[in-house]
Order: structure tokens, then C-alpha cells, then sequence
């Protein structure tokens, strides 16, 4: 089995398949590894939220296979709840909407296709630095194995060992969200008058941005709690000031499964603070390096967009044989002025919980019809 690659990528998510695939195309030896056996589940909303996202996976990717996308294969846009007020309801046309175990598997395979070896049951455990290269440990099919690799790009998500490998000083806060997921008739959609087509977020007033959020899929359909850990399912369900508002759930019905991850809640640090998300011939992208939007929780776009920027630099890097990291700061320079123009709607947010509920539900639709329009990552 080969040891030595010109580029590893760690993490077979939308990040880690938009470098590997990008590094394939331009001729360099290319590995990507993947800890689950694919395809994997993913607590995700799946939604291709922005114009921009939707231009670059199909300018990346081609054109996405119709049957990738969810039996309801489109969101036409938002109601945000906020107990108190009426709905107020977001437009988005139609946004294409999938599970991500099917839409990150079809990724994976658009990498393959472009020259990209990927090895799957393949987790990184450890990476050290070593003559001007880089020695991960791998556990391939539960047998350590050690590669090599002049480039790392670490696109391993939100709890990245890549990202505590290269900054082990920094740092970082989480934020956890959980999914539950049910058949469609546990919820009595007429009585509440919840229309399916749209993705429904209700606030609590005091701790908005967090939400829990209600998503149809066809046939099924999730509830998430996000940054609420379990007082998530109490107020949407059980005892909290939301239950008591929106009476959701025959709770006499088992879920069909449950899930959980984290994502990274440190915005400030990463956007104003001392975190470089590279370092060397070290790339982090996508959740690794926390590029999900404040608010509106969009990374998929944002995750591609890095992806594609670290293999950029890779590219150049090579050709001058000079570090990556230099060129891939260049490289989401647009990446992160966007995403510091959304982090000030996170701090609106908050102050608006202080106001009358109108005035919360104000800032939310402004903050939402702003960011799931962005035109280009
Ligand atoms: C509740 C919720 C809802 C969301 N909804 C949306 C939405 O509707 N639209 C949107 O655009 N974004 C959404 N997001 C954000 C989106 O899910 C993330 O931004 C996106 O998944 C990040 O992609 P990524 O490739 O960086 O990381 P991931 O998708 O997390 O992929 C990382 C991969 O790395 C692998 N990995 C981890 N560690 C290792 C290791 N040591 N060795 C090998 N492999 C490893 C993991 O198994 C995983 O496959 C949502 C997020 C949450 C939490």
C-alpha cells in the first residue's frame, strides 16, 4: 500500500471532498481519509441555503444526480418563530434539500472520479511533523498504519485533531446540537398549522440565536436543538417556556433515531483573535477552521468554498516550493470579511432578547433575509 502522498486530506466531508477532488484535478498524489465507513450520517439541515452555495456546488461538483436530494426535495424558505409574535415567513424559492449521508457520499465519489484515492474506516490519530513532511498515524480497518504527506489539509470537523496537532495553545468553544428524528405523523401539522415545505426555527426569546428547528425530509422529519444540550428538548417538549407555547409532539411516539455533534462556537477568536487555521503546509477548512455562519448555521457552502482555497494553495505552494499557509490566507481573505460581516448579527441578536418579542422577531428576519442571500462565498 502506498506510504508517501504529496497531499493527505483528512475528513470526507464537503471540505475535505472540494480539496481532495481540486488537488486529484491538478495532478497531485492525493489522499483523502475518511474515519466512518460511507456513507455517514450527519446532523445537518442539508439545505443548499445561499445562491452562493448552490453555484458552487454545481460549478465544483457538476450538476447534483436528482436522486440525491430528499423525498421533499425542496425548502421553499423559513417561518421563524418567536412565542409572542406571528411567523414571519422567509422566501427562498427552492432550495435543494438533502440528507447528508446521501449528499456528501455522491462528493466522495465526485473526488474519486476526479483521481482522489480515498481509504474510508481510515481514522487519523495522530500527526507529528518530521523533515519538512508530515507522519500521520492511521487506523485503517483497525491496524495502524503510518503515511506521509508533504500537505496536510485537516477538514475533519468541528472537533478537529488536525486543528489540536497544529494549535495545541488555542483555545475553542463548542456548541452542541442534537437531532431527534421522527415519523411524520407524530406531529400534528394541521393543528399547529406548520406548512411542511418550510424549515421552521422557533426562538426562545431569552437565549436566541439558539433554536430548536423543525425540517420535513418526506415521510419523516427532525427535530434539532441547537446550542441547547438537553434543556433543548424540555423547553420544546416537556416543561419549558417554548412547550408550553407550541404544544408539538403526540409524545407518546418513539423516535426513529437519535443523534448529536458539535460545531465550533468560537467566531470571535477565529475572526478577530490569535487562531490561524494554518500553519506550515497545514491547512484547516470547513468546520475544522469554523467556517459555519453564525445564525443561520450555513456551512456547507462556506466548507467547499475552504476546501477548494486550501487545495488552491497547495497548488501554488508546490509549484514555487514555498509554505501553503501564506497563500491560503490570501486565498479566504473574501471567505472571512463575509463571515466577519455576519458575526455582528449574532451580537444584534442577543441585544434584541433584552427588547420586546417584535423587535427580536425584526432583527431575526433582517439577519435571516440577509445571510441566506449572500451571492458568492
Ligand atoms: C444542526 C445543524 C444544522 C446545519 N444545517 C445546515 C444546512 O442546512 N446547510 C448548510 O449549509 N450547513 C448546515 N450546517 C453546517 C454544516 O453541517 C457544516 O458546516 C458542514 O458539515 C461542515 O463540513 P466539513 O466538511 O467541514 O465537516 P464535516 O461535514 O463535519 O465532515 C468532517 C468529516 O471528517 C471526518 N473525520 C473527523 N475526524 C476524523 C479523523 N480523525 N480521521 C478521519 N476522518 C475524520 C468525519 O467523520 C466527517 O466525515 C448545519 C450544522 C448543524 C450542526
Amino acid at each position: 500500500m502506498k506510504t508517501d502522498w504529496d497531499v493527505v486530506v483528512v475528513g470526507a466531508g464537503p471540505a475535505g471532498c472540494a480539496g481532495a477532488k481540486r488537488c486529484a484535478e491538478q495532478g497531485l498524489n492525493t489522499l483523502l481519509l475518511e474515519r466512518h465507513i460511507l456513507p455517514r450520517e450527519k446532523v445537518c439541515g442539508g439545505m443548499l441555503l445561499s445562491p452562493a452555495s448552490r453555484t458552487l456546488v454545481k460549478d465544483e461538483f457538476g450538476e447534483p444526480p436528482a436522486e440525491i436530494w430528499s423525498s421533499s426535495p425542496y425548502v421553499r424558505g423559513y417561518v421563524l418563530h418567536v412565542p409572542g409574535t406571528s411567523g414571519r415567513k422567509i422566501e427562498l424559492g427552492r432550495v435543494p434539500h438533502a440528507w447528508r449521508r446521501v449528499f456528501d457520499y455522491w462528493l466522495s465519489q465526485e473526488a474519486q472520479r476526479s483521481g482522489a484515492e480515498l481509504w474510508t474506516d481510515a481514522k487519523v490519530t495522530d500527526m507529528v511533523e518530521d523533515d519538512g513532511a508530515y507522519l500521520l498515524k492511521v487506523s485503517h480497518h483497525a491496524a495502524e498504519q503510518g503515511i506521509r504527506a508533504r500537505y496536510v489539509i485537516g477538514a475533519d470537523g468541528a472537533a478537529s485533531l488536525i486543528r489540536r496537532r497544529l494549535l495545541s495553545g488555542v483555545n475553542l468553544s463548542y456548541g452542541p446540537a442534537s437531532r431527534i428524528c421522527y415519523d411524520e405523523a407524530a406531529l400534528n401539522w394541521k393543528t399547529l398549522g406548520i406548512e411542511k415545505e418550510y424549515f421552521h426555527p422557533f426562538f426562545d426569546p431569552h437565549r436566541a440565536p439558539y433554536r430548536f428547528s423543525i425540517e420535513y425530509y418526506g415521510g419523516v422529519f427532525t427535530l434539532v436543538f441547537g446550542g441547547l444540550r438537553k434543556s433543548g428538548k424540555d423547553l420544546a417538549l416537556e416543561g419549558g417556556s417554548l412547550a408550553e407555547q407550541y404544544r408539538l409532539l403526540d409524545l407518546g411516539r418513539e423516535p426513529i433515531w437519535e443523534d448529536a455533534c458539535v460545531e465550533l462556537g468560537s467566531h470571535k477568536e477565529i475572526l478577530f483573535g490569535s487562531f490561524s487555521p494554518a500553519k506550515g503546509n497545514v491547512l484547516l477548512a470547513g468546520s475544522a477552521a469554523g467556517f459555519m455562519l453564525p445564525v443561520t448555521w450555513e456551512g456547507i457552502g462556506p466548507s467547499i468554498r475552504s476546501g477548494i482555497a486550501a487545495a488552491e494553495a497547495v497548488v501554488k505552494a508546490s509549484a514555487h516550493t514555498k509554505e501553503a499557509e501564506r497563500y491560503y490566507l490570501a486565498e479566504i481573505e473574501e471567505l472571512l470579511s463575509t463571515f466577519r460581516r455576519a458575526y455582528s448579527w449574532g451580537r444584534r441578536i442577543k441585544e434584541a432578547t433584552t427588547k420586546e418579542p417584535d423587535h427580536l422577531a425584526d432583527a431575526l428576519e433582517e439577519c435571516f433575509e440577509e445571510l441566506l442571500n449572500i451571492p458568492r462565498w
